[in-house]
């Protein structure tokens, strides 16, 4: 099987710090980790391994902690936590993204002007419930479909750092025209590893069978690369691991695009790339849209461009982890 690489997978500079950080912890067994410090089993179990405590995402915003630290994780928590939890006395080790950060700012600068919050972004996801736990009034919109008219003067949106900006362009468009009387100001705090990560796969999309995306399955960034493939009409593969590779369904392909959400361990990366190349194409799969193009300027039917085993020159066959 040909696998072409993204150019931009796997993990962000905002994990890999918190990954960082909670490795110099001295004291592991006296930190709670509230919620997973990433969507990543391979990290949590490394961490448990450790002595670390962790405590459900939802749960570890009630109650404190029986340990004398407390982990934030990249996601963030609300300010109100936050001092609830210094108050207490709790050594806080404090791991949030700057880019979740630039969200909490941007939410909280819009309320100070008033205006009624609309958080672009997955009701319950950990993030978001940091982002609105500081706020009063306010929205959670995941879908187009969400959007009300609230009838407010002025709004404000921001968007959960891992958005798909196409996404968050539609639901954009929704709420002025749902609330064509509100005066609406919009923040675009998508983060910029996202971004990369989307555009690479939309870059790989024409070359390619089908998308293999690595990454927790808790992952929104995740789940989004592999909803932003069969949005596109390309079949996508999520898993988290080489074991998790449905080997019936890669048979029946012949280009397989690879890219991981921003918490992947560049090893499980490389795992999933060398099971890929293991695998041999039952039979001639269809075009990828760039043959298919080629051929038709070539005057050959796509099939016989397929026998040659060309490829675009613009696909990056393999990359790094070949
Ligand atoms: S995905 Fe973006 S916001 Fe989240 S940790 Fe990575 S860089 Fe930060």
């Amino acid at each position: 099987m040909k696998v072409i690489c993204a150019s931009a997978l796997g993990m962000c500079f905002g994990v890999r710090d918190a990954i960082r950080a909670a490795e110099r912890v001295t004291d592991p067994a006296g930190v709670t980790i509230l919620g997973e410090i990433v969507h990543n089993p391979a990290v949590q179990e490394a961490l448990a391994r450790r002595g670390f405590k962790a405590v459900d995402e939802a749960a570890g915003r009630d109650g404190l902690p029986s340990t004398p630290g407390v982990l934030i994780t990249a996601h963030g928590i609300s300010h109100r936590r936050h001092s609830e939890l210094e108050v207490s006395g709790r050594r806080v080790v404090d791991t949030t993204c700057p880019l979740v950060r630039h969200v909490h700012d941007c939410a909280q600068r819009f309320r100070q002007e008033g205006r009624f919050v609309v958080v672009i972004g997955r009701a319950g996801h950990v993030e978001v419930m940091g982002i609105t736990g500081d706020l009063e009034h306010f929205a959670v919109v995941d879908e187009p479909e969400d959007v009300r008219d609230w009838g407010h003067p002025r709004i404000g949106i921001v968007c959960q750092s891992t958005t798909p900006p196409h996404r968050a362009e539609e639901i954009r468009a929704a709420i002025a025209a749902a609330n064509p009387h509100s005066e609406i100001e919009f923040y675009d705090t998508i983060c910029r590893p996202t971004k990369d990560r989307q555009r690479a796969v939309l870059d790989l999309l024409p070359q390619i069978d089908i998308l293999v995306v690595v990454g927790g399955r808790r992952s929104n960034n995740t789940r989004q690369l592999a909803l932003l493939a069969e949005s596109r009409g390309v079949e996508a593969m999520q898993v988290e691991c080489a074991a998790d590779l449905d080997m019936d369904r890669l048979r029946r392909h012949r280009v397989a695009g690879l890219t991981a959400g921003t918490s992947t361990l560049d090893g499980a990366i490389h795992e999933v790339h060398r099971a890929l190349l293991s695998v041999k194409p039952e039979r001639k799969s269809r075009p990828t849209a760039v043959e298919a193009v080629c051929a038709m300027f070539r005057g050959c039917s796509p099939d016989e461009n397929h026998d040659s085993g060309r490829m675009a020159p613009s696909a990056r066959a393999a990359g790094p982890w070949k």
